[in-house]
């Protein structure tokens, strides 16, 4: 299971649960992954190097 923020402080160990990547949101797994513009923009510079097409990454 992935120690997010939001279940960092679930089970104590962080009273913040904003992403350290834009610092403009919770950090849940659907952000960290698919919402955090940081994320997406590392997203769409592999998918632009691969060639892979991602139909999620808008
Ligand atoms: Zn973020």
């Amino acid at each position: 299971m992935l120690q997010t923020m939001d279940r960092l402080h679930i089970v104590g160990g962080k009273n913040n649960q904003t992403c350290i990547l834009c610092c403009s949101q919770n950090e849940i797994h659907d952000h960290l992954f698919f919402q955090c513009h940081y994320t997406r923009s590392i997203w769409e510079a592999i998918s632009k190097q691969s060639g892979i097409y991602w139909p999620n990454i808008q």
